[in-house]
Parts: C-alpha cells; structure tokens; sequence
C-alpha cells in the first residue's frame, strides 16, 4: 500500500507472493507436495472454499464438497452493485450473474454438497462497483452492515438468491445449499426461512448458518432447536470478533491468533452440542488451511469436515488421513 499507486497496472503471482509492474505472462510453479501413498476417503472430509468456477476438472474430484461458495467476487466481476440493478427492476440479471457462477460449480461437485453463501460484501469492497455511490461511509466496515444483517435490509437481494438456489434445484442440482453469514440470533434465521418459504424454496435445500461471531457460538443450541441444518465456523471474523482485533489492522496482524484458548473453547462447545442434534459441522475459515495444530484440533474433537482453500486440499487430506490413522492405533491399543 506504500509503493503501488491507484490505477496502477500490476501483475498478482499468488502462488509465489510475488508483485510485477504492468502485466506480465505466469506460468504455475511444480507442485510442491511430498509425493505420499494416495489416500482414499477420510472420515473427517476435507472440502474446498471457493469464489469463481475455475480449475473445477482439477477440484472437484478430489474435495468432498464446497464448504464456502463466497458470491462477492463474482458480483464484483460483473461490476454492477447488486442493488442498483434491483432498483432498477433487473434483478434477473442479478440472478443470471449469479448462476453464471455457481451452476458450472453446482454441476463439477454434483451430487457432493455446495454451499453457498448469501451476499457477505463490506460497504468499502462496493463502493467502486456501477452504483455502489450510494454504500453508506463506515468507520469500520468489518463490523458494519454486511451478512444476514444487511441481506435481511435488503430482502429483494436476498430474494434474488434464493431465486438463484431454487432454479438449481428444479433443474436438478439439488446438491447447492444455503449458508447464512454473520448471524446474531435465531431471529434472523427465522426470518431468512421464512422468507425462503415465502418464495418457494423446496424442502430439498439446506439452510445452515455460519458460526463466526461469539453470539452465535455461545447460543448455538437455541440455533439447533431453531432447526439450522449445519454450521461452519468463521474462525477469521470469530477471532477479530473474540479478541477485539480488526482484521485489516497491520498493527494488530501479530496479535490475530486463532488457536487462542477463548477460541478453541467456542469450537469445541459448538461441535459438542451440535453433535448433540444431529447438527453437521464444518469450518470456512482460513484456519486449517494454514494452521496444522488446528486440523488436529478439530478433528479430533469430531468435527465433520473441514473447508480449505484450493492449494491446501492435498496437504490436509494428508494429514487427517494421518490423524485417522492415529486415533484408529489408539482406539486399538486401549
Ligand atoms: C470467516 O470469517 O472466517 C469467513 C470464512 O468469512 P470471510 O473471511 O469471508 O469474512
Ligand atoms: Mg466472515
């Protein structure tokens, strides 16, 4: 942020981390992973998080689902604000950007469950878009109005999205499910099911909720009652939330720790009492992806799945498939 310019021109390299002036050619380096004994299926699934419906070929066949679909990006990509076009009356060309996106996916992982979630966009990533003059200005857009909040504000957007899930399901992918972000309460879930209800959604789709704010992970049990069909953890904003750091804060980046015990301690209650009913478990956060001691953690406390990004799919199938391995000698010897 201090050396590039706005407007300037620049080339990512995300698998190097690598920045290059102007735009340049990149060609992807050797696979870097031990070559080990292929492992089949493990009994904690290993799912990948995903925004655009790129190298599916490569993906799908070796993740168990999509734990996270983010939307936001693909919405952006388009450069229309969604909520100008609903303004405008074309909220089918929201919804055609939408399935434009999710469908190629919906059918790559099919029948292996996609979950998709519903607008999570912060007022400053939307600004730029056609339209987005009208975001509000935020002091801080991490805690601002964004998630189930936002989309329950804005229900024709949500209504497009649903919209979206529907057409999938008569159209036989009845593999794409709901994720409802950032939640509160058990009023917002109500109300997102009612309103699914309301346009018709059939009983095929999941609703679940994303667990990423200690409200949620404290009164997760009133969610289950509620009948929430899974939960994924959002450790990123569950630890800017718990710890008091902002996640976009360079001075605080040291301080972000998602294997602090107040986390952990939410984790494992979670899974204890979603286990209680029934309740599926998983995790979209950037944490086992990048956290080998979390994986452990997790799995060993039986969670479901766990959601990693593209890059770390083999390493942490690799590594449950060890932890399988561990907790089937242990069983043994005792
Ligand atoms: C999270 O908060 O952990 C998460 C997966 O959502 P996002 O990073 O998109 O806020
Ligand atoms: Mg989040």
């Amino acid at each position: 942020t201090q050396t590039l310019q706005d407007g300037q021109l620049v080339t990512v390299d995300a698998y190097q981390g690598f920045v290059y002036p102007g735009e340049i050619e990149l060609k992807k380096p050797e696979e870097k992973i031990e070559a080990k004994v292929p492992t089949g299926p493990t009994v904690t699934q290993v799912k990948v998080n995903l925004v655009f419906p790129n190298r599916l070929e490569e993906i799908a066949p070796k993740a168990d689902g999509v734990g996270l679909l983010r939307i936001e990006h693909m919405v952006i990509k388009a450069g229309k604000h969604p909520a100008k076009l609903i303004k405008d009356g074309k909220s089918e060309e929201y919804i055609q950007i939408l399935m434009d996106g999710v469908k190629p996916i919906a059918e790559a992982f099919n029948p292996k469950p996609v979950w998709v979630r519903t607008l999570d966009a912060r007022s400053d990533e939307f600004r730029n878009l056609e339209g987005g003059n009208q975001e509000p200005q935020e002091a801080n857009p991490m805690l601002g109005w964004h998630g189930i909040r936002r989309s329950l504000d804005e229900p024709e957007l949500l209504k497009a999205e649903f919209e979206m899930i529907k057409r999938l399901h008569e159209e036989g992918l009845t593999n794409v499910h709901i994720m409802l972000p950032f939640i509160i309460s058990v009023e917002e879930f109500l109300k997102s099911r009612e309103m699914a209800h309301e346009i018709e959604l059939p009983d095929t789709v999941k609703i679940g909720i994303m667990v990423e704010t200690p409200a949620s992970a404290l009164t997760i049990e009133k969610f289950c009652e509620a009948g929430i069909d899974f939960v994924s953890f959002g450790t990123n904003d569950l630890t800017q939330l718990t710890l008091g750091i902002d996640r976009g804060n360079k001075n605080l980046a040291h301080l972000f720790t998602e294997t602090h015990s107040a986390i952990k301690k939410q984790l494992r209650y979670v899974i204890k009492i979603c286990k209680k009913y029934n309740v599926e478990t998983s995790i979209c956060g950037e944490a086992p992806s990048n956290i080998p001691e979390m994986v452990e953690f997790l799995v060993r406390n039986g969670i479901t799945s766990v959601s990693v990004n593209i890059d770390a799919i083999d390493r942490v199938r690799n590594q449950v498939a060890d932890i399988d391995r561990g907790i089937l000698r242990e069983i043994l010897r005792s």
